[in-house]
C-alpha cells in the first residue's frame, strides 16, 4: 500500500463509496491519513449499569438476560428489546427495527454496549447503541475517533477504513528541519498520525495533535507569508501621483471622518510607493468605505490606468454602477459595467470599450475574472465584501493587469489580531468611525403576539415617507423554501398596507426582475420592501429608515448587524424591529447585545463568545483554505508559533528552493492549489 494509491484499492470502497469520499477530497490512501478525528469517545470504563444517567453516553458491559421481539413477530420493523444485567443493575437496550438483528444476541453472553442513556417510564434504555461481544477482537472498548459526518459512510466504517491504512502512515517522513523539531518539541510524525487516529493514550491524542496542527498552520503561513514577500518585492510597480486627491474629495459632498481620513492617508502611501499596495479596508456597515475606493479610483484614473471594482452580487455591483457613475459625472469619467446576466452584445460592446481604454472604471460581478476580459492599463483592483471571494480570484482580477494596485473591502470586524494573521498577505487599514450626524439605529425586540404594534410604528414612518425593510424569517439554507416565507408575508403586508406600494424580493427570482424591484426601491416607488436575506449586504438606500426582522432567533448575530446596517444611513433616526418567535436562550442573549450595541466589532466579539469560533471563521469564507484539523481561533497560540517557524524558514530560503523544503512546498502547493505558484 502506497500513500499516493487510490482509495478505490482499498476493501470495502467500491466506486459509489469512492466517489463520495472524493467528493471530501478523499482520493489516495494520504487523503485518508490526513481525514482526522473531530473528537473521541472515551471508552475504556465501563460504567456500572447502575451508575447511568439519562442523556449521557457511556459503555456498559453485560449479559443479555432477556431477548422480546414486540409486536407482530412477522413484521420486519417489530422492535427488538434485550434486558442486560451486571453486578449493579439492568438496563434496557432497544433496536427498532430490530428483527434483523434477532440472531446477534444470545441470552446468557456478555456483550459491551456504548450509547446515550435516556429514559422510559422509569426505565433506564439505550436506543440503538454501538454494541460488540464482550473482549473478542474489535471490541468498542477504548478511545474510538469520531469523524467529520460524511453522508454514506458510517463512523464504523470509516474506522475500518482508517484501520485498513494505519499500516501506511509507517512510510511517512520527518519533512521539517530538525531545528524546527526540536525548538517547537514536535512529536515525530509517524507517531502523530498512528495516535491521532487510534491513540493509545490520551495524552497522545494532545502531543500527536501539537505536532499536526502546527504542521498545517505552518503550511498555512508560510504561504501566507510567501505571497506576501513576493508582493512586497515587485519593485515594478505602479506608482501613482495622489495630488489630485484632494480636488475629488473637497468636492465629494461631505467632511470625511477622522477614520476615513487616517485609511485614505495610508492608501495613498502605498499607491505613491513603487511597490504592490495589497490593502483590506475593514470598515463597519455605513462607515464610508465606498469613499475611499472612490478617491483611490480617481486618482488612478488621472494617471492614465484604469480602475475595476468587484461585488459579490449583481444587485451589489449595479448599485456601485449608479453611485460611481453619479460621483464621477462632474469628472467625466467613463465608468461600465459588466454582469454575467447582461445580452451578449452588450458585453461585446462593454469589452471593446474597455480593451480600447475609453472606459476609465469597470464595475461588475465575477464576471470581470473571466479570461475574454481585457483591459488596456489597469492600475486598481478593488473587490467589495471581500469575504465572499478568494485568494485565487483576487489573483485572477489583479493578474488582468501588470501588478496593479489591490485593495479590498470588508464590513465583517474581524477582531484584529486575528484579522492580522487571517490576512496574512494583506496590509490592513480600519475606518473606526462612522460618519457624523448618524444617529444610532433604535433597536426594539417585540414577541410575536406584538407584531401588530411593530407595524403600527412602521406605518408612522411610511406616512412621514421613509420607506422600510421586512426580512423574512430564515427557514433554512436553501433559498426556495425562504421564497416561499418571503412570498407568504408579503400578501399579509400587501394587505396591511394597501395604500401603500409593496414589493418582494428573494433569490430564486429571475435577475431582471430582482434589479426591477431593486430600482424601484432605490428611486422609492416601493415603500415596504419583504425580502429574505438577499439584501444582508451593501445595499444603500437613505432613505429607509425601518428594518423589520421577522423570526430574529433564527438569523446569527453578525447577519442581524449586517441586516441592521441597512437603515440609519441617512441622517433620520432609525429603528430595528426584531420581533421572536421562539425565545430560546441564546435568542435573547443575541437580541439583548442587539439592543445594547450597535458596534460591528463588539458585536463579532460576543458572536465568537456565543457561537464558538468554528462557524463564524468558516475558513473558507474567508477565502482561505480549508483546513483538517486547525481552528485559527481556537488554535491561535500554536499559530503564532507557526508564524514564527514560518518566518525563519524563509528567512533562510526565501523561494523554499533547497532540497529539505521540498515536502513543505509540496503541501503549501496541495493546501493553495492553483492560487499560488511557488517558482521553481
Ligand atoms: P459602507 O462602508 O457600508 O460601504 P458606504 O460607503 O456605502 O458605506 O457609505 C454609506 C453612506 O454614507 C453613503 O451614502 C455615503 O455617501 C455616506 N458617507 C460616507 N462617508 C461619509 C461622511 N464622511 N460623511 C457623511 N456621509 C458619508
Ligand atoms: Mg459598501
Amino acid at each position: 500500500m502506497d500513500l499516493k494509491d487510490k482509495i478505490t484499492t482499498l476493501k470495502g470502497i467500491g466506486p459509489k463509496k469512492g466517489k463520495v469520499l472524493s467528493e471530501h477530497g478523499i482520493k489516495t490512501i494520504e487523503d485518508l491519513i490526513e481525514w482526522f478525528p473531530r473528537r473521541y469517545e472515551d471508552r475504556r470504563r465501563e460504567t456500572p449499569i447502575c451508575d447511568v444517567k439519562q442523556g449521557k453516553d457511556y459503555l456498559v458491559c453485560g449479559k443479555v438476560i432477556s431477548r422480546r421481539q414486540s409486536g407482530n413477530p412477522y413484521n420486519k420493523r417489530a422492535p427488538l428489546s434485550l434486558l442486560i444485567n451486571d453486578d449493579s443493575g439492568m438496563i434496557e437496550i432497544v433496536f427498532f427495527n430490530g428483527k434483523y438483528l434477532s440472531g446477534a444476541f444470545n441470552v446468557n453472553s456478555k456483550y459491551s454496549f456504548y450509547g446515550k442513556v435516556s429514559e422510559n417510564m422509569g426505565r433506564m434504555q439505550m436506543i440503538h447503541p454501538e454494541f460488540h461481544q464482550y473482549g473478542e477482537k474489535g471490541d468498542i472498548r477504548g478511545i474510538i475517533p469520531v469523524y467529520p459526518t460524511i453522508e454514506g459512510i458510517s463512523q464504523n466504517e470509516m474506522r475500518k477504513i482508517q484501520a485498513q491504512v494505519s499500516p501506511a502512515i509507517e512510510s511517512v517522513r520527518e519533512w521539517l528541519p530538525e531545528n524546527i523539531v526540536t525548538e517547537y518539541k514536535l512529536a515525530d510524525p509517524v507517531f502523530s498520525l498512528k495516535n491521532i487516529h487510534f491513540p493509545k493514550e490520551s495524552r497522545y491524542v494532545l502531543m500527536s495533535r501539537f505536532r499536526l496542527v502546527f504542521d498545517e498552520l505552518l503550511t498555512l503561513e508560510t504561504g501566507l507569508i510567501y505571497v506576501k514577500n513576493d508582493n512586497a518585492a515587485k519593485k515594478n510597480g505602479i506608482a501613482i501621483n495622489t495630488g489630485r486627491s484632494e480636488e475629488f474629495i473637497n468636492n465629494i459632498g461631505f467632511k470625511l471622518t477622522e477614520g476615513q481620513t487616517r485609511v485614505w492617508s495610508e492608501v495613498a502611501k502605498d499607491l505613491e510607493s513603487t511597490g504592490v499596495m495589497n490593502r483590506l479596508i475593514q470598515g463597519d456597515v455605513g462607515s464610508g468605505k465606498t469613499a475611499i475606493a472612490e478617491i483611490a479610483m480617481y486618482v488612478t484614473v488621472c494617471n492614465g490606468y484604469q480602475a475595476v471594482m468587484m461585488a459579490p452580487t449583481e444587485i451589489l455591483a449595479k448599485q456601485h454602477y449608479v453611485t460611481l457613475t453619479e460621483a464621477f459625472r462632474e469628472y467625466n469619467l467613463k465608468i461600465g459595467l459588466l454582469c454575467g446576466s447582461m445580452k451578449p452584445a452588450d458585453k461585446k460592446e462593454v469589452l471593446d470599450r474597455l480593451g480600447t481604454g475609453e472606459i476609465d472604471i469597470l464595475v461588475g460581478t465575477h464576471a470581470i475574472i473571466q479570461p475574454g476580459v481585457k483591459f488596456n492599463r489597469l492600475g486598481l483592483v478593488i473587490t467589495d465584501e471581500q469575504h465572499r471571494f478568494g485568494v485565487e480570484q483576487r489573483h485572477r482580477l489583479s493578474e488582468k493587469g501588470d501588478d496593479p494596485n489591490i485593495m479590498v473591502m470588508t464590513a465583517t470586524p474581524i477582531p484584529r489580531t486575528l484579522a492580522v494573521i487571517l490576512y496574512g498577505e494583506l496590509d490592513i487599514s480600519v475606518i473606526d468611525t462612522m460618519p457624523a450626524g448618524r444617529k444610532p439605529i433604535r433597536t426594539i425586540a417585540a414577541h410575536q403576539e406584538d407584531r401588530g404594534l411593530v407595524y403600527d410604528k412602521v406605518r408612522k414612518e411610511l406616512v412621514k415617507g421613509k420607506q422600510a425593510y421586512v426580512v423574512a424569517p430564515l427557514i433554512e439554507e436553501s433559498e426556495k423554501i425562504d421564497a416561499k416565507s418571503a412570498s407568504e408575508l408579503f400578501a399579509e403586508l400587501q394587505k396591511l398596507f394597501k395604500d401603500y406600494k409593496v414589493g418582494l424580493i428573494h433569490g430564486s427570482l429571475p435577475q431582471e426582475q430582482k434589479d426591477a424591484v431593486m430600482d424601484a426601491f432605490v428611486k422609492g416607488e416601493i415603500d415596504v420592501l419583504v425580502s429574505t436575506v438577499v439584501i444582508e449586504i451593501g445595499i444603500n438606500v437613505q432613505n429607509a429608515t425601518v428594518m423589520v426582522i421577522e423570526n430574529c432567533e433564527r438569523f446569527g448575530l453578525a447577519q442581524l448587524h449586517q441586516l441592521r446596517g441597512r437603515v440609519g444611513r441617512g441622517n433620520d433616526q432609525s429603528f430595528c424591529y426584531l420581533i421572536i418567535n421562539n425565545e430560546t436562550d441564546i435568542a435573547a442573549e443575541r437580541v439583548k447585545i442587539m439592543c445594547e450595541s450597535t458596534d460591528g466589532f463588539q458585536i463579532a466579539e460576543e458572536d465568537l463568545r456565543l457561537r464558538g469560533p468554528g462557524e463564524i471563521f468558516g475558513t473558507r469564507q474567508h477565502g482561505l483554505p480549508e483546513m483538517r484539523i486547525s481552528d485559527i481561533v481556537r488554535h491561535a497560540d500554536v499559530l503564532e508559533k507557526a508564524k514564527n517557524a514560518a518566518n525563519s524558514l524563509l528567512a533562510s530560503d526565501p523561494d523554499l528552493r533547497s532540497t529539505d523544503n521540498a515536502e513543505l512546498r509540496n503541501r503549501i502547493e496541495k493546501m493553495f492549489g492553483g492560487d499560488i505558484r511557488l517558482e521553481i
